[in-house]
Order: structure tokens, then C-alpha cells, then sequence
């Protein structure tokens, strides 16, 4: 084993560069998801490390049990592997119930009783250091009589972090320094489920992830999970934000932008090894003529290089 890295286990003296991938099965991958998974996967494999499979089923509303196999099935017919087995958030509620004992323990949470429309309200107004939007610590400044009213309504509340507006600073491998105010983020939301910021951050610390790469939509996320892995007493993974797939109409990729997944563009009759190069071409790590397999692709692909152009359409379409 050249790396020494192997199920998330590290080697001393060796960085740990274990890298995952963790689709939400609630839609079909489009082309924008499958090279976020290739990028993600490159990023592990060109550096000997392993790569997980996480799927992130957590919001029970919105997920369609069907797809996790059709997404496997893509990302395998792609030429991507993993290793180990498949852990489903779902499977993991205790990890996360441990995780909210603790920060309860330490006195890191509280419960918030805003309804949507109260938190619109509240986050546009001015707040000191916080940016407009993030929740501004309503429930935060109860006072006893009013918590004791609102325990009275018989309305479930959120539990939410108090973060104290920390700053947290990190270093994004494809954007560079980076800072960020963190707010009061919820943990666990009204209806009893463990939000995505909680899961992610007790997953991938539990995974033993030491890189993670995933689209550049969530880099705004990073400093509430970094400030959240803190407080856990979890190692501090390194990031890399990769650019997003866009439609001809700049927006982020969906269905309504026409044949954007695998089995639209196999329907079509474009061959895999065609539309795996075009995912990576579109970022520079090949010719558009080119037709390199995985391994090829591992080979040349260089971390410290790659540096991919900014969010848009893919070339082509
Ligand atoms: N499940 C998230 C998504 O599908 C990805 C979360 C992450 O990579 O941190 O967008």
C-alpha cells in the first residue's frame, strides 16, 4: 500500500488526505454531482488515500429511497470505487444524539422557538457582526418568563449552537484563505431531525476524513463546520471547494436545463469514457479529444496544481 492510508486510519507522520463523497439521494446525479464525485475521488486517489461513500439520508421528507442505488450505479459506471462499506446517515442517529449530549454538556446549545417568518424578520435587521441573514440569537436572550411561555406553547423547539459570532479562518485549497462569522446554526431541527451542519461534521470526524472536496456552494458552510468539529474535540479536515456545473442560463444545474444525467447523455448515445471526458476536460485535466480512463486520470492528476475555472456551463452542452 503506498499511501499508508487505509479506512481512515493514519499513519503517524503521514497527512491524512482520506476523501469522501456524500450524495443526498433525494434527485438523480446530474453531470454538475458526477464531477464533484470525480474530482473528489482524484483528489483522494492521486494521493494513495482512501475514499468513502456517504450517503446523506437524513432528510426524511425529501429522500427517495430509490435513487441511492441508481446513484451507486453512477458513480460506478463512471469508473469511480470506494472503500469499505456504504454508511447511510440514516444508520447513524446515535453519533449524532451523542454529539448533541455533548454540546449540551458543555452549555454550547440552546433551544429557539422563531418560527421562519420571525427569523426572516429578525435577520435583516442591522445585528453587529453577524451578515445579513445569518440568525441573529433571538431565542438566545429569552428571558426566563419567556422561555417558560414558549415551553407552554407545546411547540417542539430547534436546538441551535451558540457560537458566540466566533470568527473562523481556514485555508481552502482552491480559494485561498478564507474567514467567516459563525452563527447560531441549528443542530437539530423543530421536527426532531439532526441538520446536515451536525451530521456532516460528526460523519466525517467519525470516517477518520482528512480532505474534503465537495462543491463550492457549501465553502460558506466551512467555518460553521470547522467551528462545530472544534467544539466536538475533532481533527480539522483540509477543504478544496470545487467549482459548480452551471446551466446556459447561469443557473446552478438542474433538470430543466435538458439531458444532464448519465442516462440522458447514454440515451443519447454518448459513450461513458465520452462524458467522463468531458467532465474532465471542462476543467483542464484533459484534451476535449482526449478519452483517458480513470487510472489515466489519477496519474495526472496533481492537487497542488489543479486549478479549475470558476463556476459555468460544461463546454459542449
Ligand atoms: N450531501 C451534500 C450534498 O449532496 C454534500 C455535503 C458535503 O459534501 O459536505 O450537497
Amino acid at each position: 500500500m503506498a499511501s499508508g492510508l487505509r479506512g481512515g486510519l493514519r499513519l503517524s507522520g503521514a497527512v491524512n488526505r482520506t476523501g469522501r463523497y456524500a450524495p443526498s439521494p433525494t434527485g438523480t446525479l446530474h453531470l454538475g454531482n458526477l464531477r464533484t464525485a470525480l474530482l473528489a475521488w482524484l483528489y483522494a486517489r492521486a494521493q494513495g488515500a482512501s475514499f468513502l461513500l456517504r450517503v446523506e439520508d437524513l432528510d426524511a421528507g425529501r429522500v427517495r429511497a430509490h435513487l441511492e442505488g441508481k446513484q451507486l450505479a453512477d458513480l460506478h459506471t463512471l469508473g469511480l470505487d470506494w472503500d469499505g462499506e456504504v454508511v447511510r446517515q440514516s444508520e447513524r442517529l446515535d453519533g449524532y444524539a451523542a454529539a448533541l449530549t455533548r454540546l449540551e454538556a458543555d452549555g454550547s446549545i440552546y433551544p429557539c422557538w422563531c418560527t421562519r417568518a420571525e427569523i426572516r424578520e429578525a435577520a435583516s435587521a442591522p445585528h453587529g457582526p453577524l451578515p445579513e441573514g445569518h440568525y441573529p440569537g433571538t431565542c438566545r436572550r429569552l428571558t426566563a418568563a419567556q422561555r417558560a411561555e414558549r415551553e407552554a406553547s407545546g411547540r417542539p423547539p430547534a436546538l441551535r449552537v451558540d457560537a458566540g459570532a466566533a470568527r473562523v479562518a481556514f485555508t481552502d485549497r482552491l480559494h485561498g484563505p478564507q474567514d467567516g462569522v459563525v452563527d447560531d446554526f441549528v443542530v437539530r431541527r423543530n421536527d426532531g431531525a439532526f441538520a446536515y451542519n451536525l451530521a456532516v461534521v460528526v460523519d466525517d470526524g467519525a470516517q477518520g476524513v482528512g480532505e474534503v472536496v465537495r462543491g463550492d456552494d457549501l465553502l460558506d458552510s466551512t467555518p460553521r463546520q470547522l467551528w462545530l468539529a472544534a467544539r466536538l474535540g475533532l481533527p480539522e479536515p483540509s477543504f478544496a471547494h470545487v467549482p459548480l456545473v452551471l446551466g446556459g442560463d447561469g443557473a446552478r444545474l438542474a433538470k430543466r436545463h435538458g439531458a444532464v444525467t448519465l442516462a440522458d447523455r447514454l440515451e443519447l448515445g454518448e459513450p461513458v469514457d465520452t462524458i467522463r471526458a468531458r467532465l474532465a476536460a471542462s476543467v483542464g485535466l484533459c484534451d476535449p479529444a482526449e478519452r483517458p480512463s480513470p487510472a489515466e486520470l489519477v496519474a495526472r492528476f496533481d492537487p497542488a496544481a489543479f486549478a479549475p475555472p470558476p463556476s459555468g456551463p460544461l463546454p459542449g452542452s
